[in-house]
């Protein structure tokens, strides 16, 4: 699966794919971080659009246009808050990276982008949920074959150097 998957820096908001995936809150209504730049660059109409989705629970996803975003879709997923490892978080983050690439399938979507979900104002250990997304989604692709690619992206050279190191260790 090494060759589907690839870390890029990069405003995840530039990036031309089918999909990019949203670290978004529980209310689906807009954030800080990544979530803001996100609603920020789609435009207004995106939230209104989440307005009636009425909310995410925690390591699930939904899926909206993308507006005025390059990518077509938006797949909102809901990352744990960190709690030392106290509240299921690992088995949570997991669950974002799976639902996100289940709806991808079903919409058809081939190319997806995904920031290191729940590693910013959620404080989990950035090198902990870079590993389980590396896990999760290389368990996620043997078994579909409909995605062609899956970009892992980061803001920042220490994120990068970081995301690289660990996935060179998991697809040596
Ligand atoms: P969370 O609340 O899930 O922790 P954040 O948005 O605070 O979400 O951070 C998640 C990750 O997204 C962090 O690693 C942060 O550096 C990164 N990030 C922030 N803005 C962008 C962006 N425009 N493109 C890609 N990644 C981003």
């Amino acid at each position: 699966m090494k060759h589907i998957v690839e870390i890029l820096n990069a405003d995840i908001t530039k990036i031309t794919v089918d999909a990019i995936v949203n670290a978004a809150n529980n209310s689906l209504t807009g954030g800080g971080g990544v979530d803001g730049a996100i609603h920020h660059a789609a435009g207004p109409q995106l939230r209104e659009y989440c307005i009636t989705l009425k909310g995410c629970a925690t390591g699930k996803a939904k899926i909206t246009p993308g507006f005025n975003l390059p990518a077509k879709f938006v797949i909102h997923a809901v990352g744990p808050v960190w709690n030392n490892g106290t509240g299921d978080e690992e088995k949570l983050l997991a669950l974002c990276y799976q639902n996100s690439l289940q709806l991808a399938v079903e919409n058809n979507i081939k190319t997806i982008a995904f920031p290191c979900i729940s590693t910013g104002a959620y404080r989990f250990p950035f090198d902990k949920a870079a590993a389980i997304a590396l896990t999760t989604i290389d368990a996620f692709l043997k078994n579909n074959p409909s995605i062609e690619k899956v970009y892992l992206v980061v803001f920042g050279e220490k994120d990068h150097k970081n995301y690289e190191r660990i996935l060179n260790r998991f697809y040596p």
